[in-house]
């Protein structure tokens, strides 16, 4: 753990293992109870002075974090990879955009601004400011370990705030490697404070203490509601980037290839564990046998292996629990009439063998009864679905109590403008499968969260104040 400005080790462990092979990566100290209160209370101290810190001077050690993240890309990125088995090219990609998230919210920073507020009164002055929320707690999932604490740590540093850090038990690594920067960054004392351990001991740590003000948690929608009930009893602040289940709707005028292309990428990479990630295929029914037979063959060329292995482009899902979770979709579909185009089943012969790995999977036939129609699948499985028009179609996308992201396909620019307007849908991707980006806002409606982060984010962290003059 680091509390307070120092690190300090406790007799419990627990044993970080690569997905991949299965074998110890490494063992990592965790805390409880006491620690967490003692990192909060660090927290809300250091928070007095980093909160009054001119906000140029905070976006100086942001940019030198950010700084320092990019040059050590590649250790960090081997770190990610051998955790959550995620492929390394990817992972290289995390930490760039890492390093991006810090430098971005340096900038923003300096650009928080209050208003005048034209007063009904003669001798009366009006204004609004901005200030930090105080102590926030970020609870982070494993499969963009260092993105995720970067997106909300780097905003929560930037609007003034100072922060308790929870990452996943899964990918405790990473978040170390990312405390011995701010360390390394000369980060205020107290400023930021890692405490690796048991979710539900200190997040109950975290909802019963008053000096928490605001919760910035990303993970499954269940978890979600749960904090969100807890973080009633105290009024906590929340944001909530949840579960997603996204449609990807290609319509009968779309670019085929580029449709296909972005299909497999989207449902693929990382082994289909990304929020946003395509999780229904609507194909138009004029277009369908084509799309089929173009998918089917380019899931057939996708190369699974080891994270680590440049090469591989499909890495392991990161544990038993979730390959029984993908294996129980595929049954039920199967069950109630779909047809296994391609995979359907765990890999477990040779290279295979130690580790959790699932083939890339296509379904057709897949009916509106089947639970992948309205389940979040967080593995390499894609259900087929085959639509005549285009109400149809938005009804069906529509009817989900997810609202993250959404994609789809087409050349008609009338349809671009209806269709985006009418998913409803935090994102919309059309034509493109890269809907995540530091400018932009990224979150979802529905069960799928509440709040924004990246682009104007730093907004999240930040409370509004009245002050009302009297003069004379
Ligand atoms: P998860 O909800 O199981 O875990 C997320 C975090 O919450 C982990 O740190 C976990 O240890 C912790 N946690 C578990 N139980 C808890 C409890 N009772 N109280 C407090 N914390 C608890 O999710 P996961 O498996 O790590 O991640 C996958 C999920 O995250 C998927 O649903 C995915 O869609 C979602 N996700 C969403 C986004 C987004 O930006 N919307 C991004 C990434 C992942």
């Amino acid at each position: 753990m680091y509390i307070n400005g120092g690190w300090s080790a406790t007799k419990e462990t627990i044993e970080v293992k690569h997905p991949g092979t299965g074998e110890l990566f490494r063992r990592v100290e965790t805390v409880g109870k006491e620690e967490t209160n003692q990192a909060i209370e660090a927290a809300h101290q250091a928070f007095v002075k980093w909160s009054k810190i001119p906000a140029i001077n905070r976006a100086e050690v942001l940019e030198r974090i950010a700084s320092k993240i990019l040059e050590k890309q590649e250790e960090l990125a081997q770190v990610i990879s051998s955790e959550t088995g995620k492929p390394i090219t990817l992972s290289r990609g995390e930490v760039k955009k890492s390093g991006e998230y810090f430098k971005w919210f340096a900038e923003e920073a300096r650009r928080v601004y209050g208003e005048t507020i034209t007063s009904p009164i003669t001798n009366k002055r009006l204004m609004a400011i901005k200030q930090p929320v105080g102590v926030v707690a970020v609870i982070t999932p494993w499969n963009f370990p260092l993105l995720m604490m970067a997106r909300k740590v780097a905003t929560a540093l930037a609007a003034g705030c100072t922060v308790v850090v929870r990452p996943s038990s899964e990918s405790p690594c990473i978040a170390v490697e990312l405390f011995r920067i701010f360390d390394e960054c000369e980060l205020p004392t107290g400023v930021a404070n890692l405490v690796i351990g048991n979710a539900n001991e200190i997040s109950n740590v975290i909802l019963e203490n008053n000096k928490v003000r605001k919760i910035t948690f990303t993970g499954s929608t269940e978890v979600g509601k749960h904090l969100m009930r807890g973080a009633a009893d105290s009024i906590k602040r929340v944001s909530l980037e949840l579960g997603g289940h996204a449609p990807f709707i290609v319509f009968e005028d779309a670019d085929l290839e580029l449709a296909v292309e972005n299909a497999v990428y989207l449902k693929y990479r990382q082994a289909g564990q990304v929020c946003v990630c395509a999780n229904r295929f609507y194909i138009h029914d004029s277009i369908y046998d084509e799309f089929e037979r173009l998918f089917v063959q380019k899931v057939s060329e996708l190369k699974v292996g080891l994270g680590l292995d440049e090469e591989s482009i499909i890495g392991p899902v990161i544990n038993e629990r979730a390959i029984s979770g993908i294996q129980d979709q595929v049954d039920d579909a199967v069950q109630k009439g779909a047809k296994v185009l391609y995979g359907g089943h765990r890999l477990n012969d040779g290279e295979y063998a130690k580790g959790s790995y699932y083939c890339p999977t296509v379904l057709s036939d897949v009916t509106e009864d089947m639970k992948i129609v309205h389940e979040e699948t967080f593995g390499p499985v894609a259900p087929l679905m085959r639509f005549h028009s285009e109400e149809e179609v938005l009804q069906k996308a529509n009817n989900t109590e997810y609202g993250l992201a959404s994609y789809f396909y087409t050349n008609d620019l009338s349809r671009v403008y209806r269709v985006s307007e009418q998913l409803e849908y935090g994102i919309v991707g059309v034509n493109d499968s890269s809907t995540s980006i530091v400018e932009s806002p990224f979150g979802g409606v529905k069960e799928s969260g509440v709040g924004r982060e990246g682009g104007h984010g730093i907004e999240e962290f930040l409370e509004t104040k009245f002050i009302s003059i009297r003069i004379n």
